[in-house]
């Protein structure tokens, strides 16, 4: 468990983990899985099922889930990396192993914003995109998956750039507003080329984070026309409720609800969503580093946080965090199915919930206890230094 692990192990592995208690998909379609074991190949899950079914044969890691709980690793939508572990922000180090600890194995850069003297010049946009991609891609802290490059777009940028970009390796737009594009024409010209060569688009929507940002409306979210609208419920400052309304009603793009936002209007988006019956648009994030620090439990307190006030069973506000998440924003992790990577966070219930099980102890409000986390096949972390203790935990029983 080095603290940054190397991408894949010499030669070919397979984990098996076995008698696990509650299997929770990440696909709201079908949320809870009946099996007890799974089988990952190289990184890959290759079988799911009853372990009287299925071949285990030949495991180079065998995980006794000792009952617990499985659920796919969880995915950050919203994060602001800069240099590896370090954030400018807050001046800490260590802060996605920090999340990893509290199940997150995927993050996704909504701008590498926080970098001290960040260029604002076209060719410095272009540069910082394609060097954060790169150093994300060559150093995982951890392990984690943090998927980086995400410009700020700024006046005069042109077509060309976001085909150079996107040849480049860079796949993400970080959130419109952030740079001088502030206006809804402009904005939709360049998220719809950036979409054109495959960049996935997000938007800080609402009122100003910190000095030097700005506000963005319903008019130009729906404008803009992003992949995901970006933190709905604010990051701090929620835009009025009848505004949320437009923009949930006015398009079909994803509904992300951050950590670092404003939990009466998070709410009001999940009823929103769940009346249009569209619940599978709703994806999370913490929005950290930021002006409210780092949390590295902020996912699962997000989905202990929908889950108990908004009345959501606790398997589907998993969803919101895993399977919703990995559609919206085309990964390929997730969901617990074959051929999807092999990211995992097997947890329990803390000591001394009220719930009498893991599922009704979120539905409480309580965060989960987690007790191992796993990507691309390989376990990363054991019991976590971060959640509550988790009841029960699994063990690695054999090499
Ligand atoms: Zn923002």
């Amino acid at each position: 468990m080095s603290h940054n692990a190397p991408q894949a192990p010499a030669g070919p592995t397979r984990l098996v983990i076995r008698n696990i208690g509650l299997i929770l998909s990440g696909d709201m379609e079908k949320p809870i899985l009946d099996a007890d074991t799974i089988v990952a190949d190289n990184g890959k899950i290759t079988a799911i099922g009853r372990a009287k079914d299925i071949d285990t044969e030949g495991a180079t890691t065998i995980v006794d889930a000792n009952g617990t709980v499985l659920t796919p690793g969880l995915i950050d939508s919203h994060v602001h990396p800069v240099a590896g572990e370090w954030t400018p922000r807050q001046n800490q180090i260590g802060w996605i192993d920090s999340f990893l600890h509290g199940g997150v194995t995927t993050m996704i850069s909504a701008g590498e914003v926080h970098m001290p003297g960040r260029p604002k010049d076209i060719v410095g946009v272009k540069a910082m995109a394609i060097f954060a991609q790169r150093a994300f891609d060559n150093l995982r802290p951890g392990g984690v998956k943090v998927h980086a490059g995400a410009p700020v777009i700024e006046h005069g940028m042109t077509e060309e750039d976001f085909k150079e970009m996107a040849s480049a390796g860079v796949r993400w737009l970080g959130e419109v507003g952030l740079g001088s594009v502030k206006d809804g024409p402009t904005a939709r010209k360049m998220v719809a080329w950036a979409r054109k060569y495959g960049m996935n688009s997000t938007i800080h929507t609402g009122g100003p984070s910190i000095p030097g940002s700005g506000l963005i409306d319903a008019d130009v979210v729906l404008e803009a026309d992003t992949d995901i609208v970006g933190h709905i419920n604010g990051g701090h400052t929620a835009l009025p409720d009848g505004q949320i309304r437009c923009i949930c009603e006015g398009c079909k793009r994803g509904l992300e609800l951050v950590h670092n936002g404003n939990e009466r209007a998070a709410l009001y988006t999940l009823r929103l969503a769940r009346e249009m019956k569209e619940l599978n648009r709703v994806i999370l994030g913490t929005d950290a580093p930021a002006g409210s620090g780092v949390q590295p439990l902020g996912i699962l307190r997000m989905v202990s946080l929908l889950s108990s006030l908004g009345e959501v069973p606790a398997e589907l506000a998993f969803c919101f965090a895993t399977g919703n998440t990995a559609r919206m924003r085309a990964l390929d992790c997730g969901i617990i199915e074959p051929g999807r990577a092999a990211d995992f966070v097997i947890m329990d219930k803390a000591q001394h919930s009220a719930g009498k099980n893991l599922l009704e102890s979120v539905q409480l409000g309580d965060l989960p206890g987690v007790g191992m986390t796993i990507i691309d096949g390989i376990v990363r972390t054991q019991r976590s230094r971060n959640t509550p203790p988790a009841t029960k935990v699994p063990e690695i029983v054999g090499h």
